[in-house]
């Protein structure tokens, strides 16, 4: 389901002014100093994206870590398969002039959410267990697509509605533990639509494509940056129609179903992040 209004509208925090102001600069926090914070309502939640609003010349942090507010005031969070219960957000307005005053701290509830577990076996042993020439490109590769999660660029897509990138049935949800083999493995932390090869991908949002090539676990992958760190990860695909550093509208083919990298069949396996911190995609998309 996919919240029709973006933001929660909360009361911003309106400071009295203090009995022992003086002088035209110690003027109380009044709406216009106030940082306005809107948060919410979707997205709070483990695995969750949520959409924040500020006043423009805010700064923002969560759990002591700046957030970057777009100009407008906008800015994106996430929370990991594993939040803690609560997050603390603060809004601080740099034109505040009242000691203390312009600060509003909202603790956020973070939903708990049940995982499943998935077992898979019968895949290649080459697959399960690679060898050491195998492991020096498979850490290569992690460094990349790290790298791709430090972008923090300005693009203002992340703040817009996404749409489905493909038609299919969702054969793995984001947060399922994964026993390959009868081995313990990482979570899940993606959506698998299920689809037959070269059924087309779409870009589920505006963006600049960040990394276009073949990696050993993901096949054909593509990660499109939608600005704020807020990026969508493309995986399997049997073709890519673009490139590193192209821009892509929301909803332009970007390529197609397949079944390349580590898998059992095809399949679209689609992840979301902000920043380093993977994020479930379904919550943002609508219904299919
Ligand atoms: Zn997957």
């Amino acid at each position: 389901m996919i919240a029709r209004r973006r933001f929660l509208a909360v009361p911003a925090l309106l400071l009295a002014a203090p009995s022992c102001a003086q002088g035209p600069a110690a003027r109380p926090a009044t709406a216009a100093t106030a940082p306005g914070l809107r948060i919410g309502p979707s997205g709070l939640a483990q695995g969750g994206m949520a959409l924040g609003q500020v006043k423009p010349g805010t700064r923002v942090a969560l759990d002591g870590r700046p957030v970057h507010v777009a100009p407008d005031g906008r800015f994106a969070i996430g929370f990991p398969r594993d939040a803690a219960p609560t997050a603390r957000l603060t809004a601080t307005a740099l034109t505040a002039t009242t000691p203390g005053g312009g600060t509003e701290d909202r603790d956020l509830a973070i939903a708990r959410r049940e995982w499943d577990v998935q077992r898979i076996n019968g895949l290649p042993g080459a697959m399960v267990s690679p060898n050491a020439q195998q492991l020096a490109r498979i850490n290569a590769e992690r460094l990349r697509t790290a790298a791709t999660r430090k972008v923090d660029s300005d693009l203002p897509f992340f703040a817009e509605p996404f749409i489905r990138p493909a038609q299919g049935r969702i054969s793995g949800v984001f947060g399922s533990q994964r026993i390959l083999n009868g081995e313990a493995r990482a979570p899940h932390l993606a959506l698998d639509i299920a689809a037959p090869t070269g059924t087309p991908v779409a870009a589920m949002g505006g963006g600049r494509i960040l990394l276009a090539d073949n990696l050993y676990f993901t096949g054909n992958t593509i990660i499109l940056d939608h600005g704020h760190g807020i990026t969508s990860l493309y995986a399997h695909l049997s073709a890519m129609d673009v490139a590193e550093g192209e821009m892509v509208r929301q909803g332009q083919r970007i390529g197609a179903i397949g079944a390349t990298g580590r898998v059992t069949g095809p399949h679209l396996h689609l992840g979301l992040n902000w920043l380093a911190t993977a994020l479930d995609p379904a919550p943002v998309l609508p219904e299919a």
